[in-house]
């Protein structure tokens, strides 16, 4: 069967599920969008990726026109509607079609979209043994230009990093702040472990406020592991114990090598395997 998207509160299927070439976010990538994971048919903080999008398109004044409970109600109904049970959603909304030029008033409805699809995460084989990841020379969006907290629906700044990642032969890429702090990956917030305590860039580095780095510093403080939000550059990376990236998509997601240098012993760390069965076991309990 194939995949049913919805559009406004319709569905269509995958192949005739489309937006017009007018519209902004096409034209401008004036729009905001969530990346979210069902396990077992339940939404993975739901909430809080819900309240993540409307505080994003509250920022760039783009009215979502639709409750916060309806769209809820929505992304569940289009996982119901495709027999999803572990999927991937991507949530948009788009400024909504309308004559060329900047200006949003030119635009009609946003267009609200919800795709529902099967997963598809990084290989096994990195899970197990670890990512290598380079530092791009692109430097994550300065916050005073375009806030990073602002998930929309222009990436080229990410975009351009992990073109750097992969042709260094890299599946992520980090990414530095305007003042050279570590801000986080393409996709993904980066944390590392020195003296087996937990360190991860504060939002005001310039990063994502990642739902699942959230869940993370959750569950590693529950477990007795102390968690620093805290300014780190390069330096602290290179001399870490070990090195973890978070995202919706990957989970979490062992880092052994950064910029060539091996991270601690380049094995996959303890505090690193502890906190991602810890988390495998809170996505589905
Ligand atoms: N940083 C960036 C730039 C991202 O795009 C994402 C999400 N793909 C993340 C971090 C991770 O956020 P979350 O855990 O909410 O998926």
């Amino acid at each position: 069967m194939s995949i049913e998207v919805f559009i406004n509160g319709q569905y269509y299927p995958k192949a005739e599920a489309k937006v017009s070439v007018y519209d902004h976010g096409l034209l401008y990538g004036d729009g905001v969008f969530e990346g979210m994971r069902s396990y077992s048919g339940k939404v993975f903080r739901h909430d809080e990726h819900i309240d993540r999008l409307y505080d994003s398109a509250r920022s760039i004044l783009l009215e979502i026109p639709m409750e916060k409970e309806a769209l809820k109600q929505a992304v569940n109904d289009t996982l119901k509607k495709n027999n999803l049970v572990d999927a991937y959603i991507r949530l948009l909304v788009t400024r909504g079609a309308g004559e060329l030029g900047l200006d949003p008033a030119k635009t009609e409805d946003p267009r609200i979209i919800i795709i529902t699809d099967h997963i598809k995460l990084y290989p096994q084989e990195l899970y197990d043994n670890g990512l290598k990841i380079i530092t791009a020379a692109t430097i994550r969006n300065h916050p005073a230009a375009l806030s990073p907290r602002i998930k929309s629906l222009n990436y080229l700044n990410n975009i351009m990093a992990k073109i750097e990642g992969i042709q260094a032969g890299c599946a992520e890429a980090l990414m530095l702040n305007h003042k050279g702090e570590v801000a986080e990956c393409t996709g993904d917030n980066i944390f590392i472990v020195r003296g087996g305590a937990l360190y991860t860039p504060p939002i005001d580095a310039g990063i994502l406020e990642g739902i699942t780095r959230n869940a993370v510093i959750e569950l590693a403080e529950k477990a007795g592991i102390q968690v620093h939000q805290i300014p780190f550059t390069r330096y602290d990376i290179y001399v870490a114990e070990e090195c973890f990236l978070t995202g919706s998509a990957a989970e979490v997601i062992p880092v052994i090598e950064v910029d060539t240098r091996s991270i601690g012993d380049g094995k996959v760390g303890p505090i690193t395997k502890q906190l991602y069965k810890a988390f495998h076991e809170l996505v589905r309990s």
